[in-house]
């Protein structure tokens, strides 16, 4: 039995609001997926949220609720965006499920047992909303070096998690595998932090109790990000469905952003040595969007939601400006006027366009049904072909770096080629004079066939555009029936077949 191709984007704080960055994760996670799924492969996606944790019982307080009521609450804020911009994840993981819980502490059990886990006492900085600890030497002017807020003195019995013991297993597997930490500069970063000598971890609290309490110590509960991390697993049934298990771990990737690099290339892998379980075979950090050139803050109230974009270009507009706009691994800035910028030229026009102009064309020539070509073929035609046997290969070689917006670009680089093809072969001229029906018939088929290869290649990052485009083209069976590499060959369209050209698939902005 094939292994499933596992993506995964980080689960989010249920106490948090969804924004463009969070989407940022997820909507990229979806194309992967979305792209694994149509070249045929098993895939199991899994997105969620991080639920324990003292912040939430705080916030749970103070609006008079129970903690669970509270996530409860707070959950629809993500399961309501996720279903509007189309993330097809198999799974929503609530580290308050029940399944998690238990295997979260079936986990920390074996760990004790083996002699990694022990208790000593804590004693340092702890930042609440990040629940992140902090030496005294990591404190920027006294506050939290991640988001400048208080940190509290804790001082407590925890247990520890022997992180230390595993420092050169994990420097020796990231050194030996390039690509276990990407990008680069995320590797280095690990490298050189574990280097610097790892310590031990304080892996529960004694005076929280929204958590999952230890099964050694039912007075402590686990640390939110010790909990969080065993998601990756609890989904797939760790230690309960042993088959299930295998059929889909190890993870492909773990998409994350950079902030919470430490845990996923570090903290994470550890646990793993420690239960005996194969790594992931990459943790990819992405990088931060400014908004407008500025970071992005509740302070500075420029965070935005995505259902305000959303509302403003449409589902697949957003899925595709976040993808093209920045290189996945980097920073980016977000700017209205470049969204728009966007929409204009690939989408409304070199996408929206191209496609409408092609099937009015057969619609007004050939009354909507696709004609059968003749087997003479010209030299636009031999371009048109070659430039199509050339986009899936390199599509494909940067999905396999993450490079979304280069496998984007690779698309658009073959519709300017479709454009090209219209304008040259001028259809309209072709069609005034009867001694060229034949070759009108070859330049319409070309013109049809090519869109056909569009649907097909746009479909993960533009699901409801791909779509659309097949219903246009007078398929009767869904488009997801379609695998690549085999549906990307020349030729395919059945001649005989109707289309039509519907409505614009994205109107003009101004
Ligand atoms: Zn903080």
């Amino acid at each position: 039995m094939n292994k499933s191709f596992y993506v995964t984007t980080p689960i989010y704080y249920v106490n948090d609001m969804p924004h463009i960055g969070t989407a940022y994760t997820t909507v990229a996670a979806d194309a992967l997926a979305r792209y694994h799924r149509l070249k045929g492969e098993e895939v199991f996606f899994l997105t969620g949220t991080d639920e324990h944790g003292q912040h939430v019982a705080r916030a749970a307080e103070r609006h008079g609720v129970s903690p669970q009521e509270w996530a409860d609450r707070m959950v629809v804020h993500f399961t309501e965006v996720w279903k509007r911009l189309n993330i097809s994840n198999d799974y929503f993981i609530r580290t308050t499920d029940p399944k998690h819980v238990e295997v979260a502490r079936k986990f920390i059990q074996l760990l004790y047992d083996k002699g990694d886990i022990y208790l000593d006492t804590y004693e340092g900085w702890y930042c609440v909303p990040d629940e992140s600890f902090w030496l005294p030497s990591q404190l920027v002017d006294g506050k939290c070096p991640q988001c400048g807020r208080e940190v509290e003195m804790v001082q407590e019995e925890n247990y520890f998690f022997r992180l230390s013991a595993y420092a050169d297993r994990l420097l020796s597997h990231i050194e030996s595998h390039p690509e276990f930490v990407q990008p680069e500069i995320r590797r280095n970063e690990v490298i050189s932090f574990i280097k610097q000598g790892l310590t031990d971890q304080s892996i529960s609290r004694k005076t929280i109790t929204w958590g999952i309490p230890l099964p050694f110590d039912e007075s402590q509960v686990m640390y939110v990000w010790f909990d969080a991390l065993l998601n990756y697993i609890s989904a797939i049934d760790y230690g309960l469905d042993e088959e299930r298990f295998r059929r889909t771990w190890p993870a492909d990737v773990h998409l994350i952003g950079k902030e919470i690099l430490r845990f996923h290339a570090i903290v994470w892998p550890a646990m793993l040595m420690a239960a005996d379980l194969p790594l992931p075979r990459q943790v990819f950090a992405h990088g931060w969007l400014t908004v407008e050139g500025e970071k992005m803050s509740k302070s500075k109230g420029n965070v935005i939601s995505p259902h305000e974009l959303i509302d403003e270009y449409g589902v697949d507009a957003y899925r595709y400006y976040f993808l093209r706009e920045f290189s996945f691994g980097y920073d980016g800035n977000f700017s209205r006027e470049n969204m728009t910028g966007r929409y204009n030229a690939d989408l409304a026009n070199s996408l929206g366009n191209m496609v409408s102009r092609v099937l009015a064309m057969v619609e007004r020539y050939r009354g909507g049904t696709v004609p059968e070509p003749s087997d003479r073929e010209e030299e636009p035609d031999v371009a048109l072909r070659e430039s199509a046997a050339r986009v899936f290969p390199e599509v494909d070689r940067s999905m396999e770096r993450l490079a979304f917006n280069e496998a984007l670009q690779a698309i658009w680089n073959f519709l300017a080629a479709i454009n090209r093809y219209v304008d040259e072969t001028a259809a309209w001229d072709l069609a005034k004079d009867p001694t060229l029906s034949r070759r009108l018939d070859t330049v319409l088929y070309n013109m049809v066939e090519a869109v056909r290869l569009t649907a097909l290649l746009v479909v993960p990052f533009l699901p409801a555009t791909g779509e659309g485009i097949w219903r246009r083209l007078g398929f009767a069976d869904p488009i997801h029936a379609h695998h690549l590499p085999e549906a990307a060959a020349w030729g395919l369209f059945p001649p005989g077949q109707r289309v039509s050209k519907g409505e614009p698939l994205f109107p003009r902005k101004k």
